[in-house]
């Protein structure tokens, strides 16, 4: 009864600010996700940032990562599956060509959400003194016991530092915050003075203006563009020292002066310009029909 399509999920939050430049006015851009589940997800007035209009709280959203996340996700059921590491390990391979040149000797370098561990296992391969953080505990222990990598089962909350870092990287973990600002800020109290954070997650203009709402799930809280994920960084002092804004965007962040906010915002604004609930609702319907021929026409 619980996946029962047009109807609620038992957990429901409560309206937020907006949890990068904290206005509260938002327009909803949909009211479903990609399981026709009721799930509004709003676009906040300011900045663009894709948000769920009804936001989980911390413990909430911990409860559906226990309880029900495995069954929405049938991928991670279990520990990593050697699909999944294969696919990670080219990942991996791909940023870590990308942060190279912006690489000293011997790095320190923590993956913040590292899962089963493969870029943290690439970083010491290439010289680097990689650890990480992880809070889905079947993966952490993957990561440790069969990997023997330095990770420890904890979310960016409970994370000891304990010495300064050269580059915190955080790939699609930001778009699964409640709150990215104060974990942002976190991460930079881990950074020596120069030190880099680079971010990926899935670009949600992109993702939208291709599914429509078929991209839009439980587990994402936010939905970021290429502008959105630079206001984040511009409200904690750091500017993008590299921007890869492929169909993901990743920007890797040092500390300096950013662009005014107003400029920033603006600039998200019209990246997420034509994106409203009607337009959303018709993407779907129309990636879905394509989808669907597709595959019958490929025997
Ligand atoms: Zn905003």
């Amino acid at each position: 009864m619980k996946n029962l399509p047009f109807t609620k999920y038992s957990l429901t939050g409560s309206p937020v600010a907006c949890p990068i430049c904290g206005n509260v006015k938002s327009k909803i851009i949909s009211k479903y996700d990609r399981r026709f589940k009721i799930l509004p997800h709003s676009k906040c007035d300011e900045c663009s940032l894709v948000r769920h209009e009804f936001m989980l709280s911390d413990e909430q959203l911990a409860e559906y990562y226990s309880k029900n996340y495995r069954n929405d996700y049938q991928w991670v059921n279990s520990g990593p599956t050697s699909n999944h590491i294969k696919k990670r390990v080219s990942e991996a391979k791909t940023r870590l060509n990308k942060l190279r040149p912006h690489l000293k000797k011997y790095p320190k370098v923590l993956d913040f959400g590292c899962g089963s561990g493969e870029f943290i296992d690439l970083m010491q391969d290439s010289g680097a003194l990689a650890s990480g953080f992880e809070p889905g505990n079947l993966y952490a222990s993957y990561a440790r016991e069969q990997k023997g990598l330095d990770v420890q089962n904890c979310g960016w909350e409970n994370y000891e530092c304990k010495e300064k870092l050269d580059v915190v990287t955080a790939f699609h973990v930001f778009e699964h915050l409640t709150d990215p600002l104060k974990a942002f800020k976190k991460a930079i109290s881990w950074l020596n003075v120069n030190g880099l954070i680079y971010i990926e997650v899935p670009n949600m203009a992109n993702a939208l203006k291709l599914k429509g709402f078929g991209s839009l799930h439980m587990a994402h809280t936010i939905g970021f563009g290429r502008y959105s994920l630079e206001l984040l960084g511009a409200y904690s002092g750091m500017v993008p020292l590299e921007v890869f804004d492929e169909f993901d965007i990743g920007i890797i962040f040092k500390k300096g002066q950013p662009r005014p906010l107003d400029e920033i915002k603006s600039n998200s604004i019209d990246e997420f310009n034509d994106i409203n609930s009607k337009k959303v609702n018709k993407q779907f319907w129309l990636y879905s029909t394509l989808k669907l021929f597709g595959k019958r026409f490929k025997v």
